[in-house]
């Protein structure tokens, strides 16, 4: 059997005259068109000399064209490689160099400094805009639909898509035929996906969350995905009378909880927010609760192996907690040194196994033996714990814990007590060199509008609710939290930005 996601996906729509993407500009295709322009996009990429196994990078804004294109790709049985689009020339030299794409596709703007890159290494360039144009839709116009899917086992690479590396260099992960296709369709069962829903689709698409989490269920599902090109609160709200899901990273919770709109009227037609790709408050929960009547479902996934675990679709969706193993998939939590199971409630390094994990990394055997246990489980790099119903809690990655004095903490407990203090809005617990106990907590922490809380009121409201040295030595305070674009709060540049604290004379604790 083939099995090629594109043939498993194209076996699975059994009517095609179904919408499969709309656009708020009045753009509409269904799942018979999706299947003709990915036959076209893969007789194009094909013509280009793309043969099975070689990669096509695709730095490009979100459009439907884009989304079809990762379908056709994977048609072709070539490797499918989102690259963010923020990404300069010079982080582009990085990527190209090391996956040596056979095609680059770019926007035209940056055509120029690509094809120079992409000469060194052999490889074609195409264009493509964000309204769907350029070189490629051009040589797509004139080729035909019908194109028969490369055969593919199901370990074959499908994708590539590297991490972000905040630390260190970003690590190409290979993704196989069968990581995608079985997350998807576990996620479709779970979250009752079907071909009646309609998805608000405001991610981006070179991520994990926008092109695999959102489109592939979708797709999979027979459903419908209206494409934003970015978020926008006051659209979004506007779409919720003719949509059923909205998947979305926290801060998208966080700003249409700012929107004096969201209400129960406004979400009525609504049955299911997804939140995941960062940690989502326990308040933001709640206070959604308070104003929508629904408890956001919170998932926990990464690029290395889709999605994980869930807060069910029945039963509790705990605030605060990223929910229960997938169906087929194992959670452990284990010592970081020893590699042994710890108990529940224990703290400790998550670890997950089953055919959502990836393969491995691109070129990097070692690094990838180092990250898996000899009986095949993934470290994650995420502290955490499981409670006695099985729920995993996320602590923070291994690399953002605060080792002070000799002790461990861990920033989310830390954070949890802060952001339950009147007047702060949200904080980061990060540690920064001090010269007496090596890493000292510090806490960076943002206002409640108007709010006036200053580092004494923490610190006195922190003080008998932890142990001593978890405390604080000190309380900065900042207009916002840098994050990057998927929502994530980047600790190391607020440890690079408060590298001193403890070591300025004037300033130390
Ligand atoms: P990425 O590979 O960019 O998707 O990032 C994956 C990382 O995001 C995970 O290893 C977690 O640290 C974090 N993450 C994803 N989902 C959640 C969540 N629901 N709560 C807390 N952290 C999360």
């Amino acid at each position: 059997m083939n099995a090629n996601l594109f043939e498993r996906f194209e076996r699975s729509c059994d009517d095609t005259t179904r919408t499969a993407i709309t656009t708020p500009t009045g753009e509409t295709v269904t799942y018979a068109d999706l299947i003709a322009l990915s036959g076209r996009l893969a007789n194009v990429l094909v013509g280009r000399g793309v043969k099975p196994g070689d990669r096509v990078a695709v730095q490009v804004e979100k459009s439907i064209p884009a989304l079809v294109l990762y379908l056709a790709t994977v048609r072709a049985g070539a490797v499918y490689l989102p690259l963010n689009t923020a990404y300069t020339l010079a982080e582009l030299e990085y990527f190209i160099g090391d996956a040596e794409p056979a095609l680059v596709v770019c926007d035209l703007g940056k055509r120029e400094g690509i094809a120079r890159i992409a000469a060194t290494i052999g490889g074609a360039v195409e264009t493509l805009d964000a309204r769907g144009a350029g070189s490629l839709m051009d040589a797509a116009a004139h080729s035909p639909d019908a194109f028969e899917t490369v055969p593919r086992a199901g370990d074959d690479l499908a994708a590539i898509l590297y991490t972000s590396g905040t630390t260190g260099r970003s690590k190409g992960a290979m993704l196989t035929h069968d990581n995608l296709v079985s997350n998807a369709l576990t996620l479709k069962e779970v979250w009752r996906y079907t071909a009646d829903d309609v998805l608000i689709h405001a991610l981006p698409i070179y991520h994990t969350h926008g092109l695999f989490v959102a489109s592939n269920v979708t797709l999979f599902s027979g459903a419908s995905m209206i494409f934003l090109s970015k978020f926008d609160a006051d659209e979004i709200l506007g779409l919720m009378a003719r949509a059923t899901v909205l998947m979305g990273v926290p801060t998208f919770y966080v700003r249409l909880l700012q929107h004096p709109r969201l209400n129960r009227e406004a979400t009525a037609g609504m049955r299911l927010f997804v939140s995941g790709s960062a940690p989502l408050l326990a308040e933001t929960h709640r206070e959604w609760s308070a104003r929508t009547g629904y408890a956001i479902l919170e998932r926990y996934g990464m690029t290395e192996t889709n999605m994980n675990t869930s807060n069910p679709y029945d039963g509790d969706r705990v605030p605060g907690a990223v929910g229960l193993p997938l169906p087929g998939v194992s959670v452990r939590v284990t010592n970081p040194e020893t590699g042994q199971e710890l108990a529940c409630d224990e703290i400790g390094m998550i670890e997950v196994k089953g055919p959502n994990v990836f393969k491995g990394y691109w070129r990097m055997p070692e690094k990838t033996a180092s990250e898996f246990r000899p009986d095949g489980f993934f470290i994650t790099g995420d502290l955490g714990k499981l409670d006695e119903r099985g729920y995993v809690h996320i602590l923070g990655r291994g690399k953002d814990l605060v080792i002070t004095g000799g002790f461990n903490v861990y920033p989310k407990e830390i954070e949890d007590e802060i952001d339950a203090i009147p007047g702060v809005f949200e904080s980061a617990v990060i540690g920064v060199p001090h010269k007496d106990f090596g890493e000292g907590v510090t806490a960076v922490v943002v206002r409640s509008k108007e709010a006036s809380v200053d580092e004494r009121t923490i610190l006195s409201a922190l003080d008998g609710r932890l142990a001593k040295f978890k405390l604080p030595k000190r309380v900065v305070f900042v207009d916002d939290l840098p994050r990057n674009t998927m929502g994530k709060v980047q600790k190391n540049v607020l440890r690079e930005r408060f590298s001193d604290l403890y070591m300025a004379p004037a300033r130390a604790s």
